[in-house]
C-alpha cells in the first residue's frame, strides 16, 4: 500500500515531485520503481550494477551504516601462547579478548633485552600494533584510518632509519593536511 502526496521531497533522489509512501520513506516514481526493484529483485539492481560500476555495491557486507566503537574495556581477559620459532627461540603470544573475540596481540620472548635485536624487535612491534589495530576495526568497529596506522608505525620504532621509522617517513606524505606540506618540505 503507498499514499501519494503532490510536491514533495523525495527521500532518496531529493526531486521536488509527487511522492508515494513506501516503508515509511517517501519517495517519487522513479525511485519507487528502483526501491521495490531492490525489495524484491535484488539480482537485477546487481545484474545492472556490474555494466557500469566496477566496485562492490556496499563495502560492507550486512550494512552500509558505520558501527558504533565499542570502548576497549579498562579490564580485559587475556590468554598467553606459548610456541617456538624455527629456530628454537621460545616466544610468548598473548591475545587479549571481549566476548570472546581477539582485539589486541603482544609477542614477547627472551631475546627483547639483546641490543643488537633492536631493528628485529621493532619490526615485531610493528606487526603487532597494525595488528591489533585492524582487530579492533573489525572486533570493536573503531574507524580504520591513515592517521591512526602512521600513529602505530612511528610508535614501533626504536631508532632512527629502522624499518618502521622509514615506512613512517614515506606513508606520511600522503597525509591531508598542512602537516602533510610540512613533512614533504622537509624530505625534498
Ligand atoms: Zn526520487
Amino acid at each position: 500500500m503507498t499514499e501519494e502526496r503532490e510536491d514533495s521531497r523525495c527521500q532518496l533522489c531529493g526531486a521536488t515531485k509527487k511522492t508515494h509512501n513506501l516503508d515509511n520513506i517517501s519517495v517519487c516514481t522513479s525511485c519507487k520503481t528502483v526501491m521495490t526493484t531492490v525489495k524484491s529483485h535484488p539480482e537485477v539492481i546487481k545484474n545492472a550494477w556490474r555494466l557500469y560500476h566496477d566496485e562492490p555495491i556496499l563495502p560492507q557486507p550486512g550494512g552500509s551504516e558505520p558501527r558504533e566503537t565499542i570502548e576497549l574495556p579498562d579490564v580485559v581477559d587475556g590468554k598467553r601462547y606459548r610456541a617456538v620459532d624455527r629456530e628454537q627461540n621460545k616466544w610468548y603470544l598473548s591475545v587479549s579478548e571481549v566476548d570472546g573475540n581477539p582485539v589486541e596481540v603482544f609477542a614477547s620472548t627472551a631475546f627483547d633485552r639483546n641490543h643488537e635485536l633492536q631493528s628485529r624487535i621493532s619490526n615485531l612491534t610493528t606487526i603487532t600494533r597494525l595488528i591489533s589495530l585492524i582487530l579492533r576495526h573489525i572486533f570493536l568497529y573503531e574507524p580504520l584510518t591513515l592517521d591512526k596506522c602512521l600513529k602505530q608505525i612511528q610508535r614501533s620504532s626504536r631508532q632512527k632509519n629502522d624499518l618502521p621509522d622509514m615506512l613512517y617517513g614515506v606513508l606520511s606524505r600522503y597525509r591531508k593536511g598542512p602537516e602533510e606540506t610540512e613533512r614533504n618540505n622537509q624530505i625534498i
